[in-house]
């Protein structure tokens, strides 16, 4: 089978990653350079930030990111000599009003992953030597992990680069599809290339609704800013994530600490503003004061897809039988996307299904009209 994939965020790339494993051909095109969206602006959290708060369709695929992130990780790093880091910190959350929540959720769940226990300030101390005296308390989540995300795109990149069965097509915006009796049959660049395949996958993130008018449905994702500082740190500084009033610090191995992020509703701009980075300068001085005398690396933003309770549309599109979607991952992506992509794997090439289908189908939004 050869399938064409619209969008090389992580959504697209590990649907291409996973057909790829069943024997598929695989043609990717993206507007701009491969991998350089919100999949590189995220912070690569391999959990909702507070799992409690979401749907279980999102725990459900969430749950499975970090064992297939390893799995890859394993199949990928000799042939591309990138390690994308699955860094195992553990996560504290110091928001007092979800710590009853958050055992409760911990206790309910099965998930080694969301074992969580209360700690006192000396064992918030032993843990991390760096949080601010203000805290007394914190949920520990000690077995949560992150992935560097930016290094995680490289390596699929290069896979992918230099599989046989892969075509690449960047800088190329894909502007319609070519439609003959409910079948796709064909893609049409907007430089007037067109392009076949047996499957069309529509992985396009913030910039999915753009389908609507042709496929005459409506798609409710919209782009949600979110914004970063990087700070650098000695190796092996800050030894856990931490959380409070949904702002972050995210430690990597090499010292480096991204610090977010916010949330605004500013349609396709992608440049962070001076306000909000203060903002996030001041939360992340907050938790760890230290923080204070390290440098400020980098600061960007990027266009989260965000969709109703963040519930991921994953699934056959409304009257096309070759036409399927993965996008709408909003905060979630990252941990979500290579789940996303076995179940999207499984409902092509007719497989049994690891999660339940139902609940990610587009149909349970999309009011589709008769389409042609
Ligand atoms: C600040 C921030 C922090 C985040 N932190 C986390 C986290 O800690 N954990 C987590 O799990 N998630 C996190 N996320 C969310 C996660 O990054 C996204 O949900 C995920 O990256 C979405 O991936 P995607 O592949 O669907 O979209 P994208 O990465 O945006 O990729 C979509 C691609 O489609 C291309 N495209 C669109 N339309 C067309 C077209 N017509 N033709 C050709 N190409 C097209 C775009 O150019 C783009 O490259 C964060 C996001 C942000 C912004």
């Amino acid at each position: 089978m050869h399938i064409a994939i619209v969008g090389c965020g992580i959504n697209g790339l590990l649907t291409a990653l996973e057909l790829l494993e069943h024997n598929c051909t695989i043609t990717l095109f993206d507007q701009q350079q491969a991998g350089k969206a919100a999949s590189w602006a995220g912070g690569g959290i391999l959990s909702p930030m507070y799992p409690w708060r979401y749907p279980k369709a999102v725990n459900d695929l969430a749950q499975y990111g970090k064992a297939l992130y390893q799995q890859w990780n394993a199949k990928l790093q000799p042939i591309t000599g990138i390690d994308f880091e699955i860094h195992d910190t553990g996560m504290l959350i110091f928001d007092q009003e979800d710590f009853e929540m958050g055992l409760s959720y911990a206790e309910q769940t099965r998930q080694p992953m969301q074992q969580a226990k209360i700690l006192d300030q000396t064992h918030l101390k032993q843990i991390n030597p760096h949080i601010s005296d203000q805290f007394k308390q914190a949920l520990h989540f000690p077995h949560l992990s992150n992935i560097r995300n930016p290094r995680l795109l490289k390596s699929i990149l290069i896979y992918l680069k230099q599989h046989p069965k892969v075509q690449f097509f960047e800088n190329t915006w894909i502007d319609q599809f070519e439609i003959q009796h409910s079948q796709i049959q064909s893609l049409k660049a907007q430089n007037g290339q067109h392009f076949q395949a047996d499957h069309y996958v529509i992985a396009t993130g913030s910039w999915s609704a753009h389908w609507s008018a042709q496929l005459k449905c409506s798609i409710p994702v919209k782009p949600i800013q979110g914004q970063m500082l990087l700070f650098k740190t000695p190796e092996q500084w800050l030894p856990t994530m931490c959380m409070n009033r949904v702002m972050y610090l995210i430690p990597r191995t090499d010292g480096h600490v991204v610090c977010g992020s916010s949330m605004q509703d500013l349609g396709f701009e992608h440049r962070p503003s001076l306000k909000t980075q203060q903002d996030i300068y001041q939360a992340s001085i907050e938790l760890v004061p230290d923080l204070e005398q390290f440098p400020i690396v980098k600061q960007w933003a990027g266009l989260r897809p965000s969709s109703p309770e963040g519930i991921p549309y994953i699934g056959q599109m409304p009257n096309f039988k070759n036409l399927w979607a993965n996008f709408g991952h909003f905060r979630n992506g990252l941990c979500m996307a290579p789940a996303s992509a076995v179940l999207l794997r499984e409902l092509i090439c007719e497989h049994a299904h690891t999660v339940d289908a139902q609940a990610y189908s587009p149909l349970r939004h999309f009011q589709a009209n008769t389409a042609e």
